[in-house]
């Protein structure tokens, strides 16, 4: 087991000036943001005309100021201002979208059971009786779901969890297969083996770009990403003061071939990184992450060993029972 200490430099940044750090950090937010971030984003909507006098209000929030006028074939819902009479359609979101194209019930949760039990997409499409394409489509769906609820379990449970230091395991790995670079890291807890996050890029020149803008931006989302209780070790909350402390800040990680839980997750992740295309990988990174964090008796025998960090935590799975299935 190889761990090394790094008291200043998380995986020996080179120290630039703030200003291309910054661009370099934004450009990797981005290009890490774009994957499941873009499925779940809701939709802005204007409910009102400019000079309505309730127009700080909403239909979710506000019910009683709005007449519902029935719901499209889309799906989508109209609302109707009481006062300035305005009419909206509203796009279900992501949970109820589900719901809509789903045409056998609990197809989602088989969809899952398959996916991190690695069987082929081929395989899958004829089990399930779906053609690729939807497939695809439900990969995405499931990938945006998941995170959306990680996102609610880690809001309502860490900031209680997580101590006043955050100590992480990072398991780096980073492959050449015929001048094609890719690069993947995850960090854990190595307390409870919780996995915060696990990123991707595939297909680089070299491996600059992971090093200047994909580690950073993994490391900054850790931090920031559900809220509070993840960045009470940085010293305010504005993001010159985070960025200055990812530079200064003595943050205790380890990288290392074999930690424990970014080596269980990495193996079974394995088949489906040789498989898949580079753009779909991310959805199938934070589909599995959320499986090994809550639900790791899908994964299936040999690949766990020890306590599981579902049962750690004892949240999570029961809202993908209840979620998936009520589909
Ligand atoms: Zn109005």
């Amino acid at each position: 087991m190889e761990r090394m200490q790094t008291p200043q430099q998380p995986c020996g940044l080179p120290v630039k000036a703030r200003s291309q750090r910054e661009t370099d950090l934004e450009a990797g937010i981005a290009f890490l943001g774009k994957f499941c971030a873009a499925d779940i984003k809701q939709k802005k909507y204007q409910f009102h005309r400019s000079s309505c006098p309730v127009k700080l209000t909403n239909p979710e929030r506000n019910g009683e100021f709005f007449v519902r006028k029935g719901r499209s074939t889309s799906g989508s819902v109209r609302w109707q201002c009481k006062e300035c009479k305005k009419i909206t359609n509203v796009m279900p979101n992501n949970v109820s979208r589900l719901r809509y194209n789903q045409k056998k019930s609990g197809l989602m949760l088989e969809l899952l059971h398959k996916i991190v039990r690695n069987c082929s997409v081929t395989e899958i499409c004829d089990t399930l009786q779906i053609n690729p394409k939807t497939y695809y489509h439900k990969l995405k769906l499931l990938a945006g779901q998941l995170e959306q609820m990680k996102d609610q379990a880690e809001r309502e449970h860490f900031p209680e969890l997580i101590q006043t230091e955050l100590s992480l395991d990072c398991r780096l790995q980073i492959r050449e297969v015929q001048n094609r670079r890719s690069a993947l890291v995850i960090s854990v807890d190595p307390a409870t083996g919780y996995v915060y996050r696990a990123d991707y890029r595939g297909s680089m020149k070299d491996t600059r770009e992971f090093w200047n803008q994909i580690l950073p931006a993994h490391f900054y989302l850790i931090r920031n990403q559900t809220g509070a209780g993840r960045v009470r070790m940085v010293p305010g909350s504005d993001q010159e003061g985070i960025l200055r402390a990812l530079e200064r800040t003595a943050w205790s990680f380890r990288t290392g071939e074999k930690d424990t839980a970014g080596e269980t997750l990495s193996a079974c992740l394995a088949p489906r990184l040789e498989s898949a295309a580079d753009k779909y990988i991310p959805y199938y990174l934070g589909i599995y992450m959320y499986v090994y964090n809550f639900a790791p008796e899908f994964l299936g025998g040999a690949a766990m060993d020890g306590p599981s960090p579902g049962t750690l935590y004892g949240f999570g799975n029961r809202d993908l029972q209840c979620k998936l299935e009520e589909a």
